[in-house]
């Protein structure tokens, strides 16, 4: 039997799930200081949710979905984002009934896309989102986009780049969208079946095609910027306003657009600049999605949110070369000479773990110089060693690995010795 990972996804071993573990923290503590509460929703969902939430015209739902028939004949998808879900979790339980509006919200979890595999680019990938859902206030698109950039900080990124735009309101994209059709109208022979497909159905997404996007037609499309009515841009400006308040860099691009069939108004993404990051430099995309409420059964309220994965966040860490800290260090090792000694060593083993000292043992009957050796490979802060002596003693003898001074210390007062010396450090 050889049966190997399925391509697209990845085991997270021992030596990086501390990473992760890093970051994951970081990322829940910061969501903490802002103030979103954390939702799971279900790995799969109807079918029909991901269709009219991502929108039937995205790559997302035309290429990449995990669908499936259940054995009750049922289509489910593996989710392969997440604002859909928590959207629909949100009318589900009439979250807009809440008394504190607007609802923050953030989910970690994996998601899955039909795609092909490269570096920064997985079948399965963990994102981490938010989304504030119920306020239409510029000051809440400026918070989100902080938090996203906040998290990137503090996780060490030095070759940060924001770059937003406004997609405008319903209004503004109408016109828009007219200006772009009658644009590409007349020479769509030489784009792709996708953006032939596109020209009628969702126009802006032609901006986002990957394979034609060195046609001169996409430098001379009509941008979004001229056709963003009084509100729409003022709206914009505030957004600008506040970031720049806030002290975040940003760029303004007009030929920005998500892929996403549902964002209006703010747009945006943050992208490494690192060197060594690789071809994909987005680090997370999000945006306004003033509709979607309201087009899976709710009333209207307005939200906000992105998405990252952590893949690409670890990545960019690893192009700038950010140490992490060990959080895997053990406290103490404990050695046995001997039988008797063995069951004391066990014994405390045990106890320690109850104080909150992280303790670890021989299970392999090796010899003492061996197990020295294994407390010396773990990198543990004390060794406890125990033989016929020290049994007789009522006491063991306790070093420290970092300096090498040993001293005898009675069963009675051990734990607190081992606190002092492992807190020391
Ligand atoms: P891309 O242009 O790279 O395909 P996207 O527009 O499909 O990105 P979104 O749907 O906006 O991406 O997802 C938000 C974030 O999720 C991305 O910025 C990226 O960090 C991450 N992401 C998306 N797809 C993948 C994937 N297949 N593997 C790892 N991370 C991903
Ligand atoms: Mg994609």
């Amino acid at each position: 039997m050889d049966i190997k990972l399925p391509r697209g996804t990845q085991d997270i071993l021992p030596s990086d799930t501390a990473k992760w573990q890093v970051v994951e923290e970081l990322i829940r503590e910061q969501c903490r200081m802002y103030h979103y509460k954390e939702i799971r929703t279900p790995v799969f969902e109807h079918t029909e949710l991901f269709t009219r939430g991502v929108g039937d015209t995205t790559d997302i739902v035309q290429k990449e979905m995990y669908t499936f028939q259940d054995r009750g004949n049922r289509s489910l998808t593996l989710r392969p984002e997440g604002t859909a879900s928590v959207v629909r979790s949100f009318v589900e339980h009439k979250m807009f009934g809440y008394p504190d509006q607007p609802v923050k919200l953030y989910y970690m979890g994996p998601m899955f896309r039909y795609e092909r595999q490269q570096a920064g680019r997985y079948r399965q990938f963990v994102q981490f989102g938010m989304e504030a859902i119920g306020s239409s206030d510029p000051a809440i698109d400026a918070e989100v986009i902080s938090l996203a950039m906040s998290i990137y900080k503090r996780a060490g990124l030095k070759s940060l780049k924001l770059v937003i735009n406004s997609l405008g309101d319903t209004e503004s994209r109408i016109a828009h969208r007219e200006a772009l059709v009658n644009h590409f109208e007349p020479h769509i022979e030489e784009f792709c079946s996708d953006c032939q497909n596109r020209l009628q159905k969702n126009p802006l997404r032609i901006l986002d095609c990957k394979i034609d996007r060195n046609n001169p037609l996409m430098e001379t499309a009509p941008s979004l910027t001229d056709y963003l009515n009084e509100e729409s841009a003022a709206y914009f400006a505030k957004v600008k306003e506040y970031l720049t308040m806030l002290n975040i860099d940003f760029e303004v691009d007009p030929n920005l657009v998500r892929g996403l069939d549902y964002y209006n108004h703010t747009a945006f993404e943050i992208m490494s600049t690192a060197e060594g990051f690789g071809a994909i430099t987005t680090l997370a995309g999000g945006g306004r999605y003033n509709g979607l409420v309201a087009e899976l059964g709710g009333p209207d309220s307005p939200g906000i949110g992105y998405a990252m994965s952590i893949e690409r966040l670890l990545l960019a860490m690893e192009a700038e070369k950010i140490e992490f800290p060990d959080t895997t260090s053990l406290d103490v090792y404990l050695v046995a000479m001997g039988e008797k000694a063995k069951k004391k060593v066990t014994e405390l083993t045990f106890e320690l773990r109850k104080h909150k000292i992280s303790a670890d043992m021989d299970y392999l009957e090796r010899k003492v110089k061996a197990q020295m050796k294994s407390a010396d490979r773990l990198k543990a802060k004390a060794v406890i060693v125990i033989g016929e002596d020290e049994l007789e003693k009522q006491s063991v003898m306790l070093k420290d690995l970092s300096t090498g001074t040993q001293q005898l210390v009675p069963f009675t007062s051990l734990i607190d010795e081992v606190k002092k010396l492992t807190e020391a450090k």
